[in-house]
């Protein structure tokens, strides 16, 4: 399998290189060449696999240039790190399957991605005897699941900042607490802006980025995407019994990057029915899809703040194949985006948007009324993000249909909604209790780029 960039100025290259590279150098993000094509006889032979075992059969179709135990060493090490057995376990509650994404270490989805990813960086930096240092900046899910997915790894250091006394407490121990050599936490005084703008300064200074090996994290790495197709086919297994089922898959999205790997297992072909995208305030994919309204707004701070985002970055893959993976059209949009803050689409375009996708925005007041009725109904507690999806899915799916919602975070990550909404705290897993009391290492610091140019330059591998 190769890799060609959304932006038609790469490839097509290797899944080693495709991972190296990240964000395509010519702008776009990278995307396989094809779909593999999974037949009915393939999926109906992969229903007794163990999640690692289904995720080799999955990933291994997209990865031509890492030996087959390799990889598979790779995929088992990133799973055992999982606290249930099953790792993405199903639950069904109140008429809906709940996908649990969230028993990683990290309390969130955003480990099954990232733990593969760390642990694909240091076999690759390994063999090319290559060294590789993060930067990155995070109000909260996304730097502690790096972080998690990298410490003690060879060849790499990871430095996130975050700001100081603005993320939740969970969030913030969760990163300070590892205290591995390679791990470096910077806390800023300031804002989440402040210290992207910090990270996006020593990313611009590109004589810096050569010199110093940086490389990111965020969504767009195309290895993040595909660690996260498997957990569809897995739901699909488990909710199924003939290969003739339709299932419903409800998604709570912020960067597209989840809801994307739905996208990827149906053009597999995967049987789902329908991917329903869930918003909060934060609605522009929504009014995208339901009235053909792609206009920025402004962000709006929510009690599902990882989904607060007004530019998903991981829509320009499905963009590219909406426009029937032409170049041109897509770099024809994104100047219209740049100039006029939207994107207009033909009604041909639309119709296929919506054959894709459905949509709902659930508000804020609407995910606390979710848990708190959900709670009332089945005992089990929802955390705000998973609520959004779970909401509108009772809105929107068929009721006599399988219907997925992907839980991506655990209820304790998010304790002051779940407490604002039912009045008391969820049960704090072990994992979280046990980080009171650790050592932690943290440099707390003004948001000043050369302070953090200078911390980065001494704390280097
Ligand atoms: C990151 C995140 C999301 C959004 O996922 P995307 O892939 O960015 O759409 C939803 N819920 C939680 C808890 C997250 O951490």
């Amino acid at each position: 399998m190769r890799y060609i960039s959304t932006r038609g100025g790469i490839g097509p290259i290797t899944f080693k290189d495709a991972v190296m590279m990240g964000l395509a150098s010519d702008g776009g993000l990278l995307l396989p060449q094809f779909y593999p094509n999974v037949s009915s006889e393939q999926l109906e032979s992969w229903r007794k696999l163990t999640y690692p075992e289904l995720a080799f059969a999955v990933i291994s179709l997209y990865v031509g240039d890492i030996p087959a135990d390799d990889l598979k060493s790779l995929i088992n090490r990133s799973y055992s790190t999982f606290t249930h057995t099953e790792v993405t376990p199903l639950i069904k509650k109140n008429g809906v399957y709940i996908l649990e994404l969230f028993h990683g270490v990290t309390l969130a989805f955003k480990d099954v991605a990232l733990q593969f990813l760390g642990n694909l960086f240091e076999y690759i930096l390994m063999e090319r005897k290559q060294t590789l240092n993060i930067i990155g900046a995070t109000s909260g899910d996304t730097g502690s699941a790096a972080i998690h997915g990298v410490r003690g790894k060879k060849g790499i250091s990871i430095f996130i900042l975050h700001p100081y006394g603005k993320t939740s407490a969970v969030q913030a121990l969760q990163m300070t607490s590892v205290t591995d050599a390679n791990v470096h936490n910077i806390a800023l005084h300031g804002t989440f802006d402040d210290c992207q703008d910090m990270v996006k300064e020593l990313f611009g200074d590109l004589e810096f980025k050569e010199k110093y090996s940086l490389g990111a994290v965020n969504s767009i790495n195309w290895a993040r995407v595909l660690a996260q197709v498997v957990y569809y086919f897995y739901a699909w297994l488990r909710v199924t019994d003939t290969t003739a089922e339709p299932v419903h898959f409800s998604v709570p999205t912020g960067n597209f990057g989840d809801i994307f790997a739905g996208y990827v297992a149906k053009r597999m072909g995967l049987p789902a029915d329908k991917l329903l995208l869930a918003t909060n305030e934060n609605n522009i994919l929504t009014r995208c899809i339901n009235s053909s309204d792609y206009s920025l707004g402004e962000v709006v701070a929510t009690v599902s703040p990882s989904m607060d985002i007004q530019i998903a970055s991981n829509f320009e893959r499905y963009l590219f194949h909406l426009f029937a993976d032409d170049s041109s059209r897509l770099k024809q949009a994104f100047a219209e985006l740049k100039e006029r803050g939207r994107i207009s689409f033909t009604p041909d375009e639309m119709t296929q948007v919506r054959t894709d996708f459905c949509s709902a925005s659930v508000d804020q007041e609407a995910t606390l009324q979710t848990i708190r009725d959900f709670f009332a109904e089945t005992d089990y507690l929802l955390d705000p993000h998973t609520a959004v999806g779970v909401k509108a899915a009772l809105d929107l799916l068929p009721p006599d249909s399988a219907r997925v919602c992907l839980a991506t975070a655990h209820p304790a990550k998010f304790s002051e909604t779940v407490e604002r909404s039912l009045g008391f705290q969820p049960p704090v897993p072990e994992s979280v209790t046990a980080l009171y009391g650790k050592p932690t290492r943290c440099e707390i610091m003004d948001a000043d780029i050369s302070k953090v140019r200078e911390f980065f330059i001494a704390h280097i591998g």
